[in-house]
């Protein structure tokens, strides 16, 4: 099935129910509505000469037109290619030119960035051509260069003018290519997070991301009468596939409290639209947890939700059982290159599951953890996860090299990630293949050391991560970020460990840190600090 697809028949089914609220934009839209409008864009986008399997970027924060643009790009077949808003020139530039943009579609401003400045400067062409038919030296292939927001620029076409543009013949084009469209067909470049260094773009399918963002909203139960918070970036798959697909394969309502994740927002959010799950990666809720004006909002409403992207503490998945009300919540583990889920709790899972592994197998999905010559090991055993089905991406766009090195000949995505399997199903990711630090010849996951100073009732985040060391080869680094208004020396944080996790676990470096470099979809870089360490310490 294709996403427009699914879109109408959702319209269909539930044409006056509510579809999409965006609070920072006032906008309240039905199911009927979001589908007229996503068809008028792609009426629009066909008159710009745009053909199915061209791709178009959208350099954005979250708002309406991004989620417009989401479904009017897929009812036309284009392949949508989310850029990050925190990219820069140098960024963008690689991003569309890695890709072949012909059209991209950005936001005025963002947290006081200039965006269209930034366009300019990259495609100074703009000022003289005529919109719609740019030739810019260092874009070549960019020709539609699409802004939102009322202003005129020169060179650019306003989003809003774009449904006005197509005329009887676009409108049945576009339902020719509802016709013609394959399920299998590529509808999305995302590029990776960026935790580990260079995004990749990988390339997906309808069948891809409307499945998974179908079983998703399955595993939590999503049904018409749910309202989803959805404070995670779009241009992300949790946000855009977990969120936005789980809302329309279910005919629940998509509800965006704002352009970028802001705590009080999402609690005033959740209380005045009744919202029943909320979606966030383990930073946003560690930031709600601990919002100062936490006590004074009704998070009654809340159900269900769910934590994923990166590891995710018992104590905190704890905590927001308990205090956010979200006695449903289950953690989903995944990756971009899967589209992304591919382990997720059930909601009838016991709690002490439900805080401490990342679930079972999705459906229609198989895995298999395997020691570094490649065989499966026993259950129990840590290895490298490895998955396959459906939900594997095609590859990266345009790196032939990189997708034969994550898919191998039989079909399997090579998560990078290390994980234990045990007797029921149930997964523990251990932590990144990347991240384990070998000290002295002992293997240390810096997840478990984490976990254990979680506990500190002082702590309010922490991370463990390896730092290059003369005499064992490696060391343990940790960055603390405190509670407000407490303090801590260095001395207390190992006399906490002692006798509690082994001498060579217990970190030799310690910093007290106000906040952790991380990307803009809220995911800790821990290349970043062990880079900033390295040179601190040469
Ligand atoms: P890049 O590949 O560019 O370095 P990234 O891997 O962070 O960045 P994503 O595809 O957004 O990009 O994230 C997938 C990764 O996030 C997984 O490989 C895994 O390491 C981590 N992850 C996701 N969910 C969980 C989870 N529930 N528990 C632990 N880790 C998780
Ligand atoms: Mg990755």
């Amino acid at each position: 099935d294709t996403i427009g697809a699914q879109l109408d028949r959702t319209a269909a089914r539930f044409p006056d129910r509510e579809a999409l609220v965006v609070v920072h934009q006032d906008v309240r839209w039905s199911y009927d509505r979001l589908r007229r409008e996503s068809d008028a864009f792609a009426a629009g986008l066909i008159a710009l000469g745009l053909k199915p399997g061209d791709r178009i970027g959208i350099w954005s924060q979250n708002n309406v037109e991004w989620v417009v643009t989401q479904f009017a790009t897929a009812k036309a077949g284009l392949i949508l290619v989310n850029i990050n808003p925190a990219y820069r020139l140098h960024e963008l530039e690689f991003a569309v030119n890695k890709v072949g943009c012909a059209a991209l579609i950005l936001s005025p401003v963002f947290k006081q960035s200039d965006y269209i400045g930034m366009m300019r400067t990259l495609a100074p062409e703009l000022e003289t051509c005529r919109p719609g038919a740019l030739r810019s030296v260092r874009l070549p292939e960019l020709r539609v260069v699409i802004r939102m927001g009322e202003e005129k620029t020169p060179g650019m076409l306003n989003f809003a003018e774009i449904p006005g543009l197509a005329d009887e013949t676009h409108r049945t084009r576009l339902i020719e290519i509802g016709r013609t469209l394959q399920f299998d067909d590529p509808i999305n470049i995302q590029f990776t997070s960026g935790t580990t260094g260079r995004p990749k773009g990988a390339t997906l399918t309808h069948h891809n991301i409307l499945n998974n963002g179908y079983f998703v909203a399955e595993g939590i139960r999503v049904t018409e009468v749910d309202r989803m918070c959805i404070p995670v970036p779009f241009y992300h798959c949790f946000g855009m596939v977990m969120g936005n697909l789980g809302a329309i394969t279910h005919g629940a309502c998509m509800v965006i409290p704002g352009e970028g994740f802001d705590a009080e927002r999402v609690l005033q959010t959740v209380q005045q639209e009744r919202c029943t799950s909320l979606y966030g990666v383990p930073t946003m809720f560690v930031a709600l947890l601990n919002h100062p004006d936490f006590n004074r909002y009704d998070v009654s409403s809340l159900r269900t939700g769910i934590m994923a992207g990166s590891p995710c503490p018992i104590e905190v998945m704890r905590q927001v059982m308990d205090r956010l009300h979200m006695p449903q919540i289950t953690i989903a583990y995944g990756m971009t290159e899967t589209s992304p889920v591919s382990f997720q709790c059930a909601v009838d899972d016991s709690v002490d599951r439900r805080v401490s592994t990342v679930g079972r197998i999705h459906p229609h999905v198989e895995a298999k953890v395997v020691d570094p010559q490649g065989r499966i090991v026993p259950r129990g055993v840590s290895g490298e996860l490895l998955a396959r089905g459906y939900s594997v991406m095609r590859g990266y766009w345009g790196e032939e090299d990189l997708t034969r090195q994550a898919i191998d000949s039989g079909r399997w995505m090579h998560t990078g990630d290390l994980a234990v399997i045990d007797a029921e199903g149930y997964c523990n990711i251990v932590g990144r293949i990347k991240d384990m630090v070998i000290r002295g010849g002992e293997n240390i996951y810096p997840r478990e050391v984490e976990e254990f100073l979680y506990r500190h009732p002082k702590i309010r985040d922490i991370q463990v991560f390896g730092i290059p060391d003369r005499q064992y080869g490696e060391q343990l680094c940790a960055w603390v970020v405190l509670k407000d208004d407490e303090d801590m020396t260095e001395a207390d944080l190992i006399s906490f460990c002692v006798g509690e996790i082994a001498h060579y676990k217990i970190p030799k470096v310690i910093r007290f840190v106000e906040a952790f470099p991380m990307t803009a979809t809220g995911k800790i870089q821990k290349f970043v600090m062990r880079k900033m360490m390295i040179e601190e310490l040469q």
